[in-house]
Order: C-alpha cells, then sequence, then structure tokens
C-alpha cells in the first residue's frame, strides 16, 4: 500500500516522500481510509508509531476539499482543531503540519502556556486553518477573545489518557461544550481507563476503532 493508492493527493504524497515516508506504517493503513470519509476514529495508539500523519493526512485531505468559509474582509478561520497534552507535543505536531502542508496554501499555528502570548494572538490574527494548542491556553486565549471555533469541522483529541493523568480533563471538558455539534472526532489514547472509554464514548458517533 502507498499514500498514492489511498487517494492522497499529489501535494501531500510529494511532501511525505520527501520526509522518507514511502509506506504507510500500521496505524496509518488503518486510520486513514477510514478517517477520510469523514467519520469519527477511536485510535489506541501511542507516540512513534506514526500517528500524527494518521490524524493529520486525513484532515489536511478534507480541507484540500472543502470550500473555504468566506466571511468578507475576515482573515481564514480555524476549521481543524487539534488539542494535545504538552508544549512538547503540540510543538512537534505542528512541525509535522509544517511539513505535510508545505506544498499547499493551507496554515497552522500552534499555541502553548508558558510563553508570552503576543507572537501566538499576531498569528492567529493574520488567520489560520489548523490549530493545534494545548488545554489552558486555548481556553486562556478563547475567553481573551482571540479564538473563534465556529468553522471547526475536524476535533483531534491527543494522547486522551495522558490529558487525564495530567489533570488536564477538566479543562478539556469545558471546551468541549464550545465545539460546533456538527464535526469528524478523532480520539487517540494509548490506554483506555474506564474514564477514557466513557469520554471517548460522549464523543464518538459510530467510530471506526483502530488498534496497534
Ligand atoms: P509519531 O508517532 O507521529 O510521533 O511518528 C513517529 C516517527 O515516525 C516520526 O519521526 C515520524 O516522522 C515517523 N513516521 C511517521 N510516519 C511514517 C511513515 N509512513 N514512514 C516513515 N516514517 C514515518
Amino acid at each position: 500500500m502507498t499514500f498514492k493508492q489511498m487517494n492522497i493527493s499529489e501535494p501531500v504524497c510529494r511532501a511525505l516522500l520527501e520526509k522518507n515516508y514511502s509506506t504507510p506504517t500500521l496505524i496509518q493503513e488503518q486510520a486513514i481510509p477510514e478517517a477520510l470519509t469523514g467519520r469519527d476514529l477511536l485510535g489506541l495508539a501511542q507516540t512513534g508509531t506514526g500517528k500524527t500523519a494518521a490524524f493529520a493526512v486525513p484532515i489536511i485531505e478534507q480541507l484540500l476539499a472543502a470550500p473555504m468559509p468566506q466571511r468578507k474582509g475576515a482573515p481564514r478561520s480555524i476549521r481543524a482543531l487539534i488539542l494535545t497534552p504538552t508544549r512538547e507535543l503540540a510543538i512537534q505536531i505542528d512541525e509535522s503540519l509544517a511539513d505535510y502542508t508545505r506544498y499547499t496554501t493551507l496554515r497552522h499555528t500552534v499555541i502553548f502556556g508558558g510563553v508570552k502570548q503576543k507572537s501566538q494572538t499576531d498569528e492567529l490574527r493574520a488567520g489560520t486553518d489548523i490549530l493545534t494548542a494545548t488545554p489552558g491556553r486555548l481556553l486562556d486565549l478563547m475567553s481573551q477573545g482571540f479564538i473563534r471555533l465556529d468553522d471547526v469541522r475536524h476535533f483531534v483529541l491527543d494522547e486522551a489518557d495522558r490529558m487525564l493523568d495530567m489533570g488536564f480533563i477538566h479543562d478539556v471538558k469545558r471546551l468541549l461544550p464550545k465545539l460546533p455539534p456538527k464535526k469528524q472526532t478523532l480520539f487517540f489514547s494509548a490506554t483506555m481507563p474506564d474514564s477514557i472509554d466513557r469520554l471517548a464514548k460522549s464523543l464518538l458517533h459510530n467510530p471506526a476503532r483502530v488498534e496497534v
């Protein structure tokens, strides 16, 4: 199986090949075709399995295919939100997005806590298609009016079990009602304790389940 055979578009295939992704990993082979259909996904996978491309590539493809929401005079709006527990993961995911989207016109931005917000809010003001965020900074910038999530159509909850372990589950639960109800949700966790299983069931509609 190749990315091309998965119907991934030429600019994205080219970017993946340049990263020496010649064949999809197991999680990618299972997750990408399902997620490309717009279906919700429950992924049991750890970092190191190729899970970033497993959620990022189908989102990029769907964004490329969808008409951009037009708001006169307004910058482009966030259409995909990726929530991840740590600053390091957020930066890594955004760097992968930079690689995967390099031959497209899609824009991506990352926000996380522990640093001044100015450069992050400047980027948000300029408009972005894909936002990668840690929960606390996202809620903070939302409450200050820097972020609108009305156009989000794809939502990734990454490392859900770590969100729980790190005490972010409360932030995540505060955020969920602020997302539009009609969206694709891709839910990833390395483990499935009861509380995560319940959260997954409450968020996902008829998900495809993939496990590596
Ligand atoms: P991740 O689990 O997304 O953090 O990916 C783990 C590592 O595998 C990263 O260094 C990726 O760049 C790399 N990787 C992901 N997918 C592929 C692939 N299809 N072929 C080769 N390397 C990959």
